[in-house]
Formats: structure tokens, C-alpha cells, sequence
């Protein structure tokens, strides 16, 4: 069967990354943030393919439900999985969930620190605590850090499985950004604090890619990356030059072209009959919004045989118009294999950069017309 459009993820290249990474931070144990299907990615042959062939051995996810979804279809692994936001600790439900499958919980609030503690089943559960450093999203207040130490004693815990902290602006610099040194302080006085208390703290961690790249997070246990694993630097273009990173995009996103004519400058083409601005040949390539091949894609620069070509007119749901120069008319042949981006980190920022669409949304948004093909 012939797709029209599908997503190549290549777990040799993922295998490479991690490697890569672990020479960056020889010393940290990765935490790999799967949520939102892996960024796009395929969560499941990805977390299989980690947990059997490159040892990693703890997942993120954002939402209870991608995690029983691991559970239930990875049964035959072991792994540990947290969720990281939409946890609802409180529901009946989701604690015996938690309880039968193993799922750790991450701690943002009081009530449900709380609720953990004094609920009698959850009382030997790990406790996992993200404070809010800076980021102002969730996480409990680090400036309430006394209260937290009050309450876990109250409760006669004396250890915190995993202490964790998240950057607002990982992008930019570690080293100058005024938000960023002053989440780094917070977090160092908060693990201070909680050990003077007397309570054990197993393992810490805050960085996430912007910070990794940087070399940021080797006094703690783990490092807890989610973008670069999948390839691209998640740096703000300026700063690209200091990143550590040389890794590769997992993934190429390749479609094919259904049908290619020469036009003449001001030729109205496909719907709003937009002209085009020059004369040259435009290539039908079948992917467009019902892909997850945006219409703010219109503009964007795409190459195809060493030319270079610019998206056209207004993307459909199934189809955009990629204008190439007159000369490469006779190189341009319908049933060609036509790639968005390929394994180079290049491809994937250029694009996001064009089309002022974050490489995390560039992921995420593809649809699940889009077949993900895993291959090693
Ligand atoms: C998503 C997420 C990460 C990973 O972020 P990246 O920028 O993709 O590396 C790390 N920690 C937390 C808490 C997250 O929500």
C-alpha cells in the first residue's frame, strides 16, 4: 500500500542521540518525556524500542491516560512512568490506578501532596514533588518550601523519591538570563533546605533540552529531556552556535508529488486562484492541513533534487502547490518522492523558523493520517 504522506522515524538515529547524550551527561540518568505520543513520534515503539535496546528505564507523560496507555500495551516491560500535569490524584479511580500500575504521580500542589500523605494506601507510594521556581505554571511554591517539610513530617515521611524543578526559558541562555540563574539558585537552596530538614531526597532533577544543551544539570540524578532526543537544538536561533547538541531528527516526513505543470508570472492557481508571483513549475505534493501540514506553511522554502521551491497559494486540506524555478521543469516528475525534512536538524529549524512554528508544534501537529513507518 502506498501512503501519500507518512513520518520515517529511524531508531537507529534515536539510539544515536541517546548515546550522544550520554556522553554530554555520563552521570545522569535520563527521564524521557514521551507525552503527546512521543512528540508525534509513535510513543510505543519508541518506549519499547528504549526499554529493550538503549536502557532507559523512566518515562514522562502529561496526562494519566498516556500512561495506563504504556501500561496496557507494554505490559511485557519494565519501566517507571510519572505524569506530569493533568494527574487527579484526587478521583477514586485514578488512585487505584496509580496504585495497580505503578504510575508515579508528580506533585504540583498542596492538596494533592496532602491527599497522598494521609490517603493510608498511597502511604508507601514514591513521593514526587516539582516545585515552582520561576516557571509560574504549576508546581508547589518553592517560597512555601517550610510548609511542604512540615507537612511530609506531620506525616512521618522522611524521603522524597524525586524533587524536580522547571525552566521557563531553557531557550536562552543558562549562564545570563536573569530568569533562568534565579530558578538555578531557588532549586539549590530548596534541596538544601528539604536535607537540612532531615529528609532524604533520592533523586533531582530540572533540565529539560534548552538546559541540557547548555551542559546544565550534572549535580543532580537525572536529566529529563524531551525535544532534542528527537533531533533538533531547541535553542533560540542566535544562541544555536553554544549548543552542545549535534544530534539528529528521528523522523522525515515524506510525501509525493501528484502532478506537476509550467505556469506563466500571474497565473491564479488552486483555491483563492492566488497568482503566482514568477513564471517557473509548480509541483502538487499530496500533503496539506488534514496532515498537519499547516496553511501558515504558505511561504516556506522546500527543496526537491538540489532546487529550491517555496509552498504557494493556500494550502488545501490535501494537497499544497510547491512553485519551483523554470529549469528544473524536466527534473520534477509526478510519483517522486518529495521530503518536508529530513534527518538533518537543519531541515526542521529552517522550517520553523520560516513558518514561525516551534519545532515542538512542527511534531505535534500531525495528524493521524499521517502513518508513523518505525524502522531500525
Ligand atoms: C515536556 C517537559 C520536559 C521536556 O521538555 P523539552 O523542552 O522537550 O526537553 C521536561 N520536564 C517537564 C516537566 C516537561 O513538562
Amino acid at each position: 500500500m502506498r501512503f501519500r504522506s507518512r513520518l520515517v522515524v529511524d531508531l537507529n538515529i534515536l539510539a544515536q542521540n541517546v548515546s550522544h547524550l550520554r556522553e554530554l551527561f555520563p552521570s545522569q540518568e535520563i527521564l524521557f518525556m514521551v507525552k503527546a505520543d512521543a512528540y508525534g513520534h509513535g510513543v510505543l515503539p519508541i518506549v519499547r524500542y528504549c526499554v529493550e535496546n538503549l536502557n532507559i528505564r523512566e518515562y514522562g507523560c502529561a496526562t494519566i491516560g498516556e500512561a495506563i496507555s504504556l501500561r496496557e500495551n507494554l505490559s511485557d516491560l519494565e519501566f517507571e512512568v510519572y505524569v506530569f500535569s493533568d494527574v487527579q490524584i484526587e478521583l477514586k479511580d485514578c488512585t487505584e490506578i496509580y496504585l495497580q500500575r505503578r504510575i508515579i504521580p508528580v506533585l504540583s500542589n498542596f492538596s494533592d501532596l496532602e491527599y497522598m500523605l494521609s490517603h493510608s494506601d498511597l502511604k508507601n507510594f514514591p513521593l514526587c514533588l516539582k516545585f515552582n521556581t520561576g516557571m509560574n505554571r504549576l508546581g508547589l511554591d518553592y517560597e512555601k518550601v517550610d510548609e511542604v517539610i512540615e507537612l511530609i513530617k506531620k506525616y512521618q515521611h522522611r524521603k522524597i523519591f524525586h524533587l524536580m524543578t522547571h525552566f521557563s526559558s531553557s531557550s536562552h541562555s543558562m549562564n545570563s538570563n536573569k530568569r533562568n540563574i534565579e530558578q538555578r539558585e531557588r532549586f539549590a537552596a530548596l534541596k538544601e533546605k528539604i536535607k537540612a530538614a532531615g529528609i532524604e531526597i533520592e533523586r533531582t532533577s530540572l533540565s529539560n533540552s534548552g538546559a541540557i544543551e547548555q551542559g546544565v544539570g550534572k549535580e543532580e540524578t537525572h536529566i529529563r529531556p524531551g525535544l532534542l532526543l528527537y533531533g533538533p537544538s531547541c535553542l533560540v536561533a542566535p544562541l544555536r552556535g553554544i549548543s552542545q547538541w549535534k544530534g539528529r531528527v528521528i523522523s522525515q516526513l515524506e510525501s509525493y508529488i501528484i502532478n506537476v505543470f509550467p505556469v506563466t508570472k500571474g497565473q491564479p492557481i488552486g483555491y483563492g486562484a492566488s497568482p503566482v508571483a514568477e513564471a517557473g513549475v509548480i509541483a502538487i505534493v499530496a500533503i496539506g492541513y488534514g496532515d498537519g501540514f499547516p496553511t501558515r506553511f504558505a511561504g516556506a522554502t522546500l527543496h526537491h533534487k538540489g532546487y529550491s521551491g517555496k509552498v504557494v497559494g493556500r494550502v488545501n486540506m490535501d494537497m499544497a502547490q510547491v512553485w519551483f524555478p523554470t529549469e528544473a521543469l524536466d527534473d520534477i516528475v509526478v510519483g517522486d518522492k518529495f521530503i518536508i525534512w529530513n534527518h538533518s536538524q537543519s531541515s526542521v529549524l529552517n522550517l520553523s523558523d520560516e513558518t514561525q512554528t516551534l519545532t515542538y508544534e512542527l511534531f505535534c501537529q500531525l495528524t493521524p493520517r499521517v502513518p508513523r513507518i518505525h524502522q531500525v
